[in-house]
C-alpha cells in the first residue's frame, strides 16, 4: 500500500535547506520518493495521500536518554511497592504515551527487572505501539555509587534488579550479563548524581579499568555504551574507557571537551532533568538533596553545554525522562531548553533526529527523510526551525507514522487516490 505525504513544508533533518510544496511517497514501511509536489507523482488510485498543507513534515523524533520504565514521581521510594508486572503495564502506557507524542525511536539508559527488555519485544511484536526502543538492561554501579539502588534507600529493603560491581572482572561478568539478557548497549555510572542521597556528582563512580572491561564487552559484540558521567574525573574516565557517549555532563573542561571531539564522543546533556527539579524545588515533594545538589550543578552545566557546542561536540538529545516532573512524551522541552542554553533551532532539531540517529548506530535507517530509509514521520503544525516550542503541545503533532503505518492522526485530512 502506498501513502503519499503532500504539500507541506519538508524539514528533512540532513542540515539542507527546508522544500516548499513537498511531497514524501511511502511504500509499506519505507520512504520510496522525496521531492515536490511537481516532481513525486503516483497513477495508481491504490495510493492513501496526507494533505499536510501548511505544516511541517519531520523525520520522527528520537529521545537519547530516557528511562522507559520510570515514571517521573518525585519520591522514588514509591516505587518500592509496586509490582513489576504493573511496572511493565505502565511502561507499556509511557511507550504509547512517547510515541504519540511524535518519538519514534528512543534509547533507553537503565530500567529493572528486564521490564525494559519485555517492552521493547512487545513494541517489536506488534503487541502494544512504541518508539523503536533500544534498550540497557541494568546499569552497572559501584556499591554505594548513583546506580546502586541502595544509594540512600532503607537498609532492610532486599533489592533486585540492579548491577553492582566493585572490579574489573566483576564490571566484565555484569556487562556480559545484560548483554545475554538483551541489552543494545551497556549503561555505567562513571560518577556520583543528584537523585542518589549518599554521594556527589564529582565523586568519581566505576574506575576506568571497571569501565574498560565493561565497553571491551560491548564492542566484542558490535554495542555501543553510555555513561551517566558528570563530575570531570569520571567523565575523563570514562572517555579514556572508551565510552560512546557523556550523558549528563555537568562540568566539561577544555581537556575533556578535546578528548570528546578526538575520540568521536557524543554529549547528551539531558537539561530537562536538572531544569525539572530546580524548578519545582522541595515543595513539590523531591527530596532536599536533589534539589540542592541540582541547584549546584546547573549553573556550571549550562556553561558546559555551551562550551561545548561552541567548540563542535556533537549532541544528541536526551531528557532523562523519568526524572522527577520530567515525564513521557514531554520530551520536547528539551529543545526549548537547548536553544536558551545557545543552539539554534536547527542544532537542536538535528539532535533530536540524525545525531541521536547516528549516536544510536541507526542513521542508516532513521533520523532524516530520504529515500530508502524507514517512514517514521511527523507532521506537525508550525515553524520549529522559527520556534522549537511548536513542537511541545500535543496538539501541534497532527500526525505521527512509524515504519509507514500511521500511529496517530490529528486531523491531517486524507483521501484514497491521487
Ligand atoms: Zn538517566
Amino acid at each position: 500500500m502506498l501513502k503519499l505525504i503532500k504539500g507541506g513544508t519538508l524539514i528533512d533533518c540532513t542540515g539542507k535547506d527546508p522544500v516548499h510544496d513537498a511531497a514524501v511517497l511511502i511504500d509499506g514501511d519505507k520512504i520510496v520518493k522525496v521531492g515536490t509536489t511537481a516532481t513525486v507523482t503516483v497513477t495508481t488510485p491504490d495510493v492513501e495521500v496526507f494533505d499536510a498543507t501548511g505544516k511541517t513534515i519531520l523525520p520522527g523524533l528520537i529521545d537519547a536518554h530516557v528511562h522507559i520504565t520510570g515514571s517521573g514521581d518525585p519520591d522514588r521510594l514509591k516505587s518500592l511497592k509496586e509490582l513489576v508486572p504493573h511496572m511493565a503495564i505502565r511502561t507499556a502506557q509511557h511507550a504509547k504515551t512517547t510515541l504519540e507524542a511524535g518519538i519514534t525511536a528512543l534509547r533507553d539508559a537503565g530500567g529493572g527487572f528486564l521490564v525494559d527488555v519485555a517492552v521493547k519485544q512487545a513494541i517489536n511484536e506488534g503487541l502494544i505501539p512504541g518508539p523503536r526502543l533500544q534498550v540497557a538492561c541494568h546499569g552497572l554501579s559501584i556499591t554505594g555509587g548513583h546506580g546502586d539502588s541502595r544509594n540512600g534507600w532503607p537498609p532492610e529493603i532486599e533489592f533486585k534488579g540492579r548491577s553492582v560491581v566493585d572490579s574489573p572482572d566483576e564490571a566484565r561478568r555484569a556487562a556480559r550479563e545484560q548483554l545475554r539478557d538483551g541489552a543494545d548497549h551497556i549503561k555505567l555510572h562513571a560518577t556520583g548524581g543528584v537523585m542518589s542521597e549518599g554521594d556527589v556528582p564529582t565523586a568519581r563512580g566505576l574506575t576506568l579499568e571497571e569501565m574498560r572491561a565493561a565497553i571491551e564487552e560491548a564492542n566484542n559484540v558490535g554495542k555501543k555504551s553510555m555513561s551517566h558521567a558528570q563530575g570531570s574525573t569520571g567523565i575523563k574516565n570514562a572517555i579514556l574507557a572508551g565510552i560512546n557517549s557523556i550523558d549528563h555532563g555537568f562540568y566539561l573542561t577544555d581537556e575533556i571537551i578535546e578528548l570528546m571531539i578526538k575520540k568521536d564522543v557524543f554529549l547528551v546533556p539531558t537539561l530537562a532533568a536538572v531544569h525539572h527539579i530546580v524548578v519545582k524545588g522541595t515543595e513539590a515533594g523531591i527530596p532536599e538533596y536533589g534539589v540542592r545538589k541540582a541547584r549546584e550543578a546547573q549553573a556550571a552545566h549550562l556553561k558546559s553545554f555551551k562550551k561545548a557546542l561552541d567548540a563542535g561536540v556533537k549532541i544528541a538529545m536526551g531528557t532523562d525522562a523519568a526524572t522527577p516532573y520530567n515525564y513521557h512524551g514531554k520530551n520536547m522541552l528539551e529543545l526549548e531548553l537547548m536553544v536558551s542554553a545557545g543552539m539554534t533551532p536547527k542544532q537542536a532539531l538535528l539532535a533530536t533526529t540524525k545525531m541521536a540517529a547516528e549516536l544510536m548506530g541507526l542513521l542508516d535507517k532513521i533520523g532524516t527523510v530520504e529515500e530508502g530509509k524507514l517512514a517514521d514521520i511527523v507532521v506537525a503544525s508550525g515553524n520549529p526551525l522559527e520556534d522549537v516550542t511548536v513542537l511541545q503541545p500535543l496538539e501541534n503533532i497532527k500526525l505521527v507514522m512509524k515504519g509507514g503505518a500511521v500511529v496517530v492522526n490529528r486531523g491531517v485530512p486524507f483521501v484514497m487516490g491521487a
